[in-house]
């Protein structure tokens, strides 16, 4: 059983909930575009780990056969009193391997390439929580082959696994403050508002994923305080709404200074060295200016009223989409969405360029609606992907036509009559 699937409906209803909660109060929490490009990064965990999540089923599958030094029956964990016992030791012992994936994913380069993108929202509400890395399957499974070694069965800890993800769902809001004693025992809205905090006084803190005891334990907890309010995000921004840069970003700086460094041990060693660690050499040839929070400002590029109305329908139109190709991977594996998967992924694309306001955004989203649909329809061999794609396209088109070429029409033409008024006064 899926937990993680059957939640996502749960997810999504949360969330509209928190948005519809912060227009009536006008709190500001949610911006569209931000929100978009969180699910949106969310939307690409979840179909890149169409083709990705076995990787760690087989390694832990291995574990269990050549390393394990016990074997835990699967008939142990029922709903008896014994039972229970030992679900709540398994959830326990994977948070704490949680703790330490999550933190030192902070800490190590490599690491942080890859968690960064849950970071890189400078807003806190419920999209922020959906917004995942899709290459975090390349190391975070090391954290819990320990487990696997004491010989946990893989359904136990698939499912560990699941709670603690839905867990950590709730506590990414601004709307609940602090809870008292909660707050000392359980990752809570409050300590793990201080973990997405970009503040001196908040950077590296509170890593817990259900328990916040291991921060306490270890050394990593730090209190939400009233006079340092806190400011979401990264140091280094993403200054982008691509949700396929916001998962190549940080692999990027760190092969730009490998590949500059003149010293061999540097260019293999930047990878694990400290986060934010850089080579002598490139830091002199090309330095980097500190972020200056006192001047920080949230990365929001304007556009158009109309390419606003135009990414949101899409956006609204992407979730039946997502939901199908779920459904179809759930029956027919991973083979099945391919296609259906490389047509998502380049509506995300597009819906990244014009979040951006990018010059070649239109131009993309047409070739996308008159070449690349059609071209998916046709190979993805599906019965219905013909009509439902034609329609899907026809449909784009005259709501890009209303949306975006006739107000970009309408726009050209004010500017001008302005023009010849300005004229006319002179
Ligand atoms: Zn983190
Ligand atoms: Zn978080």
């Amino acid at each position: 059983m899926n937990l993680i699937a059957l939640a996502v409906p749960f997810f999504l209803l949360a969330l509209t909930i928190e948005l519809l909660l912060d227009k009536a109060r006008g709190t500001g929490f949610y911006r569209l575009n931000d929100a978009i490009n969180s699910l949106n990064a969310g939307t690409l965990n979840v179909t890149t780990g169409y083709f990705t999540r076995f990787l760690a089923i087989l390694l832990w599958g291995l574990v269990l056969e050549h390393l394990a030094i016990a074997e835990i029956p699967l008939a142990n964990f029922d709903l008896s009193a014994t039972g229970l016992a030992w679900w709540a030791l398994a959830i326990v012992l994977w948070d704490f391997c949680y703790y330490w994936n999550h933190r030192l994913g902070h800490e190590i380069s490599i690491l942080w390439a890859a968690h960064a993108v849950h970071h890189q929202s400078e807003e806190y509400n419920l999209s922020t929580a959906l917004r995942q890395t899709s290459t975090g399957f390349l190391f975070s499974w090391v954290f819990y082959v320990p487990l696997f070694v004491l010989g946990f069965p893989v359904e136990v800890l698939v499912t560990a696994n699941a709670i603690n993800l839905i867990y950590q769902f709730w506590v990414h809001t601004r709307f609940v403050d602090k809870l008292g004693v909660l707050d000392r025992i359980l990752v809570t809205p409050s300590n793990h508002r201080v973990h997405h905090a970009q503040n001196a006084a908040y950077i590296d803190k509170n890593y817990g994923g259900i328990f916040i005891l291991w921060d306490r334990l270890f050394g990593t907890f730090q209190e939400e305080l009233d006079d340092e309010p806190v400011i979401f995000g990264v140091r280094k921004p993403l200054a982008s709404w691509n949700p396929f840069w916001a998962n190549v970003q940080v692999y990027s700086y760190l092969w730009f200074d490998a590949s500059r460094t003149r010293r061999w041990r540097d260019k293999l060693g930047i990878w694990f060295r400290r986060t934010g660690w850089r080579p002598d050499d490139v830091e002199l040839e090309w330095p980097r200016t500190p972020s200056d929070l006192d001047r920080f400002e949230k990365y929001d590029p304007p556009i158009a009223s109309g390419a606003r109305d135009y990414l949101l329908i899409q956006f609204l139109l992407l979730v039946p989409v997502v939901l199908g190709i779920g459904v179809l991977f759930a029956r027919d594996g991973a083979a099945a969405v391919v296609v259906p998967c490389l047509w998502l992924w380049s509506l995300l694309f597009s819906l990244g360029f014009i979040s951006d306001g990018k010059p070649v955004a239109h131009a993309f989203e047409l070739i996308r609606l008159t070449l690349i649909t059609p071209i998916a329809a046709f190979a993805s061999g599906l019965p219905f992907a013909l009509p439902v794609s034609a329609g899907y396209a026809l449909l784009s088109l005259y709501v890009f036509y209303l949306c975006i070429f006739r107000n970009n029409k309408q726009e050209v033409m004010a500017e001008i009559s302005n023009s010849h008024e300005v004229r006319h006064d002179a």
